[in-house]
């Protein structure tokens, strides 16, 4: 150990402190020499051990690999690569075995990093496939598609009838003002027909549509005839509420206004479209009723789709279900919004579209409809 007290040239890291200062005594001290080559390969044997311990506990991924690998075998800070610089210490006729032995060590080390770095890959991989397993055998998770509600599919189905005869499709408004709702539709403040709907009114100017007639004089205000709509989506509210009304329910407005418009083109019309909704056998019948924005005004009954017109509870026994108003267009609502009642006349109807929903689902509560149990919407899938 006498030769570490000699270090002159040396440091501490050094595998052979003093080595150049001690050459002369090696001379003559064989038995300082033999300790310093059990100093290198010591040294080596350690580094050699350190790898393989470092190899066995602190390698678990390939980033920790990498950082070890480092720790021996950097050019510049890493312990293999230390020994090198320490080359030019060492006596001439001893480079060329610490050379080879260091070397040797350094090639060892870097088949084995090698090794690690091709262990530490596939167990990667083996972790990806784990953790990115497919079991095929898992039953699919079930997606859970839904239907449009009745009221949506009745109102499409509408919509698909009118449109292929020729109607475009019109918006309706959820609110209103006092004159498109009531005043241009022939029904003045005072007139008997504002009891007939409980209205809900915002402001004494503003309320909630009663009906969707108001989209009549929208479109005749903005288009000259022929006109040919079906409004929608038709949203209308009155203070109503049993198992027959909602205060909110829907209804679709139809509007013609042409030369010589007569109850025949209504009739034949509305003829059409309960065919394809109820039923090839289904026929139609009109009543006189009154409505303030047509004249003449006529409920439209349809021959009862359960009993084929032999009476049962659906019809109450009368073999006929009232279906919807309609009528020839009050003279007075066209010329409001300025077109010619002499050259034009117009046919107009109103359908309620719970109504249709109800008849054609059998759906015996209106409420049914807005209550979102989705045991009842399921059952109804039309389209
Ligand atoms: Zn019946």
């Amino acid at each position: 150990m006498g030769l570490f007290f000699s270090v002159k040239y040396g440091n501490e890291n050094s595998i052979f402190p003093g080595r150049a200062a001690g050459s002369q005594r090696r001379q003559g001290i064989c038995g300082i020499l033999m300790q310093e080559d059990m100093e290198m390969s010591d040294r080596l044997a350690n580094i050699r051990q350190e790898i393989l311990d470092g190899i066995k506990e602190r390698a678990n991924s390939r980033a920790e690999a990498f950082e070890l690998r480092k720790q021996f075998l950097d050019s510049k800070t890493g312990k293999i690569g230390q020994l090198m610089k320490e080359m030019k210490s060492i006596a001439p006729e001893e480079r060329a075995g610490f050379g080879k032995s260091v070397n040797e060590l350094k090639e060892w080390a870097q088949q084995r990093f090698m090794e690690l770095d091709e262990k530490m890959k596939e167990r990667e991989l083996q972790r990806r496939y784990e953790s990115e397993r497919i079991d095929v055998t898992m039953p699919a998770r079930n997606v859970e598609t839904g239907n449009l509600h009745p009221v949506t599919q009745i109102r499409n189905q509408l919509m698909d009838i009118f449109v292929g005869m020729g109607f475009e499709v019109a918006q309706t408004r959820e609110i209103e003002n006092d004159y498109y709702n009531f005043e241009a539709l022939n029904i003045p403040k005072d007139h008997p027909a504002r009891d007939m709907q409980d209205t809900f009114y915002l402001s004494p100017e503003f309320l909630l549509a009663t009906q969707t007639s108001a989209a009549q004089i929208h479109t005749m205000e903005k288009k000259k005839p022929p006109i040919k709509i079906v409004a929608a989506p038709g949203k209308v509210f009155r203070s109503d509420d049993d198992a027959t009304h909602s205060p909110m329910f829907h209804q679709m407005e139809g509007l013609v206004v042409d030369r010589k418009i007569t109850l025949c083109d209504l009739k034949g019309m509305l003829e059409l479209f309960v065919k394809k909704i109820f039923g090839e056998d289904t026929t139609t019948r009109l009543r006189p009723s009154y409505f303030p924005f047509t004249e003449p005004s006529v409920e439209v009954d349809v021959s009862c789709f359960s009993c084929g017109g032999k009476g049962c509870k659906l019809c109450k026994g009368t073999g006929w279900i009232e279906l919807l108003g309609a009528g020839i267009v009050n003279k007075k609502v066209p010329e409001n919004c300025g077109i010619d009642s002499e050259q034009y006349s117009g046919l107009a109807f109103g359908i309620g579209l719970d109504r249709t929903a109800m008849l054609k689902y059998g759906i015996n509560n209106v409420k049914l409809l807005f209550e979102s149990d989705l045991r009842v919407l399921r059952q109804i899938d039309d389209n």
